[in-house]
């Protein structure tokens, strides 16, 4: 008889695991999210304005690439519920699993649903450089610090997942048919960031290096590389640009243009105040920012900027 039970026990624990191990419980998310087409393949979810811990840390967009033979995700969103939420709609439109994300840069805001499609079994691709903050106490604090500005949406379950493959310059590849491009663009807006292409379509998804109508967030970028790349970009073919975060583009040459104009100001401005050996306060307010003060953002993030690209720009005068 105890050898009955025992084997009933088992059976039952069988039967049990491998739906638990499927059915992860994540913090239900109220936020509102929906997919919207852009192109034949591709659709996107719009991250909605304001700071990082709004919205359930919904303020990032992920792009959805749909094909006959798999989905392509480009970035997995702030926290896994939203992951899940967009798995959700996801299969609403398709049968088809999620075979890769790419992810445009490793910051808290794109990057901790990851683990959401790790588990459903996608690829996870990167630029490489990605592990520069993977590997940082900068990538452990910031999770501490979601845990708590983020919880429950982030919680203790949450990990950073690292990628599978990283992309040292570019990638291509065809899914059902369709040619994707993967770009890496150095260290632009972070330590590391690529853009992908979608070629049928003529959509591009850039990340967090072009923005649309509002004035960009620096950071600790490489604005000189960022700037080249932009140069370079060759935008007379793209139809939409699905920006890291805001709307998709209509005008894709426009926003482009926008975001390399005010990075070229910023560097031209800071550069002369450097090579007069000006204060920043001094040089801050006697640039005419008329070009750029009426866009969103410009309170929040100009003086910012300026002060940052002022300090690169000392530190390259300087041979440092
Ligand atoms: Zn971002």
């Amino acid at each position: 008889m105890i050898h009955k039970k025992f084997l009933l026990v088992a059976l039952i624990n069988l039967l049990i695991w491998p739906m638990a191990s499927v059915a992860k419980d994540y913090a239900p998310s109220k936020v509102e999210m929906e997919l919207t087409q852009v192109s034949d393949h591709v659709y996107y979810v719009q991250g909605k304005a304001g700071i990082a811990t709004d919205n359930e840390g919904f303020i990032s967009n992920a792009g959805v690439v749909i094909t006959d033979e798999g989905v392509i995700l480009f970035d997995a969103l702030g926290t896994p519920s939203l992951a899940q939420k967009l798995m959700g709609l996801i299969a609403k439109k398709t049968d088809q699993p999620v075979k890769k994300v790419i992810v445009s840069h490793y910051h808290a805001d794109h990057v901790y649903g990851l683990q959401v499609f790790k588990e459903a079994g996608a690829e996870i691709i990167a630029p490489s450089g990605s592990e520069l903050y993977i590997d940082s106490p900068n990538a452990e604090n910031r999770l501490q610090e979601r845990r708590v500005s983020l919880f429950p949406w982030v919680d203790d379950d949450t990990r950073l997942v690292r990628p599978d493959v990283y992309v040292d310059q570019s990638m291509v590849f065809t899914l059902g048919g369709v040619e994707f491009n993967v770009t890496h663009l150095g260290d632009a807006h972070s330590d590391a960031d690529l853009m992908l292409y979608v070629l049928p379509d003529r959509v591009l998804l850039s990340g967090d290096i072009i923005f649309e109508g509002r004035v960009p967030f620096v950071g600790s970028a490489n604005t000189k590389n960022w700037l080249k790349t932009l140069e370079k970009l060759e935008t007379d073919n793209v139809q939409a640009l699905i920006p890291g975060h805001g709307p998709a583009a209509s005008e894709p040459a426009q926003a482009i243009t926008m975001t390399k104009n005010y990075l070229a100001f910023l560097r031209q401005a800071m550069g002369a105040a450097v090579d007069e050996m000006m204060s920043f306060s001094e040089a801050y307010d006697e640039v005419d920012w008329s070009d750029f003060n009426q866009l969103p953002a410009f309170d929040e993030a100009n003086r910012r900027n300026a002060y940052q690209v002022y300090l690169s720009l000392e530190a390259e005068a300087l041979g440092q």
